[in-house]
């Protein structure tokens, strides 16, 4: 964990939901050490030709803004209101109903009231109203407008990078205001003059480096497919191919890079290609499209545009049918929710049907890219799987909704459909935390780095509250996910907040119980830990 000190779980669940006795507009933004990122390296900024790239940090007094910030923030909110419907009907019909307000994980676990979605969005909206409303110009503080100053870009900073984008509010908000729409906003303002953070920054410079948010070489992933190829092989006694690059495959695969190189995602990977092996699926990795996350999520939409293009230039260049997506968050919210308008329709490929149980993927109709969730359940569906579930006895699980797959797609029930048939005690968290009111890791849209740990802990705080429900009632052990960051944040969130409880993909779940052709007796799960022994002598 990180070198900044954290307080103990019993001192930081003591939530202070105090308001300050100052007007929210007069209260300063405080960088307090643990509840902020790093601004993003100046040579990652000059490698994607984003301005004012310089060594700085949030807590220096001077931020080496450029001489006329200011006209270039209005000058960006100005196009982008007249760019985005969106953006403008959000600026204008909040009734401050205050029904979002205790819904952001972040308000519930800080208390720091600008951590309401409702007055988040008023962070943009005091300025929009300023200089863009008749109202704000002539009246000013009494129409709720401000001037644009350095310290409200500071507090822009502090707080729409303490927004993880998950969209949770928006589910309670009358008016189906998207804080997230609006968090997006903010960031592209500030990136307008170089004020970004280096763990959304230097994971898209990466990508376009070598393919990847890590940074590495196609060499490296071919060993590291190649070394989970081994592992399999140690497991189970078969050998599964590892196809990359292959032109005139019928299918791409795009999985997180997460779960290449970072366990317990490495078990995630190991789950596809064991799946992929048994069905015989005519199939590749890609060492150029070798990342189905999408940072410019968190950056901007030229940015989302950019990095979704290269999934379909590559799906291109091999010649495929169609594109199968792995266990990933943002990716999956870009397909559906941008992809079409910024890089599609991918007409050059084929409507997905799966050529093992011919189920044509009609919701894939103009995106071409499947689910791995909707195609393995399919799978089951049509008898092509052979399961031993019991082989995940020694698993009592809990299943974590990732906040795009859920909230972005509206995957529920294709992940419980594989889990039930892989596994047999399962149990589910309380109701208004999963499913569409998933609460969030805590940890998404960039904010998942050490520096900023007592956030991510306070944000994880909701949902792992409801785990230790499970814990406590069913003595659940593992949490289940469809989301790479989730795999890499909520074990954190987990050693903290829930000792006792681990995480894993589906694919993970699903491997263990695939019963493979050739395969010898397994002892062990995936990750060497031995299965429950058996008291009877059922057979499958
Ligand atoms: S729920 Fe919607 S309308 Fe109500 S305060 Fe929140 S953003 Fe505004
Ligand atoms: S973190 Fe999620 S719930 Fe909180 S304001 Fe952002 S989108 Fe809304």
């Amino acid at each position: 964990m990180s070198s900044i000190k954290i307080s103990k779980p019993e001192e930081l669940i003591r939530i202070d939901y105090e308001p300050p006795r100052t007007a929210w507009m007069d209260t300063p933004v405080d960088f307090r050490p643990g509840t902020w990122s790093y601004s993003a390296a100046a040579k990652n900024l000059t490698y994607l030709d984003l301005p004012n790239a310089r060594a700085w940090q949030p807590y220096d007094e001077n931020w080496k803004l450029p001489e006329n910030w200011k006209q270039i923030i209005l000058d960006g909110m100005r196009e982008r209101l007249e760019k985005y419907r969106s953006f403008k009907l959000f600026m204008d019909i909040c009734v401050r109903c205050g029904a979002c307000a205790d819904k952001c994980h972040f308000y519930i676990g800080g208390g720091d009231p600008k951590n309401m979605p409702v007055l988040r969005a008023e962070l943009l909206r005091s300025v929009y109203r300023r200089y863009f409303t008749e109202s704000g110009r002539r009246f000013g503080r009494l129409a709720g407008a401000r001037d644009l100053t350095v310290d409200v870009l500071k507090e822009w900073f502090y707080y729409f990078y303490q927004c993880t984008e998950c969209r949770r509010c928006s589910v309670f908000c009358p008016y189906g205001i998207d804080q997230a729409e609006i968090t997006m906003i903010g960031r592209e303002l500030l990136n307008l003059v170089g004020c970004n953070i280096n763990w959304v920054i230097e994971p898209v410079a990466n990508c376009f480096r070598t393919g990847n948010h890590l940074g590495i070489q196609p060499n490296g992933v071919k060993d590291m497919l190649d070394f989970l190829a081994d592992d399999i092989q140690d497991r189970t006694g078969v050998r599964v191919e590892v196809p990359l690059n292959k032109k005139g495959a019928d299918i791409l695969f795009v999985a997180p890079s997460g779960d290449f190189f970072a366990d317990p995602g490495t078990y995630t990977c190991m789950g596809y290609m064991m799946l992929f092996h048994e069905i015989g699926l005519n199939y590749t990795f890609s060492t150029y499209a070798s990342e189905g996350g999408n940072f410019g999520l968190f950056t901007s939409h030229e940015m989302i545009k950019r990095l979704n293009a290269k999934i379909y230039a590559e799906a291109r260049r091999l010649g495929v049918k169609w594109i199968l997506g792995g266990e990933c968050g943002h990716m999956w919210r870009v397909l559906h929710e941008y992809m079409d308008t910024m890089n599609g329709p991918a007409d050059f490929l084929q409507e997905p049907v799966s050529p093992i149980t011919g189920t044509r993927f009609e919701n894939a109709r103009s995106t071409k890219m499947v689910h791995i969730t909707e195609f393995t359940s399919d799978l089951i569906r049509n008898g092509k799987l052979k399961l031993d579930p019991r082989r995940n006895d020694h698993l009592r699980l809990t299943f974590h909704d990732s906040c795009n797959p859920a909230r972005a797609m509206g995957l529920f029930e294709e992940p419980r459909y594989v889990i039930r048939h892989a596994a047999r005690y399962f149990y589910e968290m309380p109701e208004d935390t999963i499913r569409e009111k998933t609460f969030c890791c805590g940890g998404g849209a960039g904010l998942g780095n050490d520096e900023n740990i007592e956030m991510r802990m306070r944000g994880g705080m909701p949902r792992a509250m409801a785990v230790r429900h499970v814990r406590q009632r069913h003595d659940v052990n593992r949490m289940a996910c469809i989301c790479a960051i989730d795999r890499s944040t909520l074990s954190a969130l987990m050693d903290y907040w829930v000792p006792g409880v681990t995480v894993m993909g589906v694919h993970e779940l699903l491997s263990n119980a695939l019963v493979m052709k050739g395969e010898k007796e397994r002892t062990t799960d995936l990750r060497g830990e031995p299965l429950k022994e058996r008291t009877d002598d059922e057979t499958l």
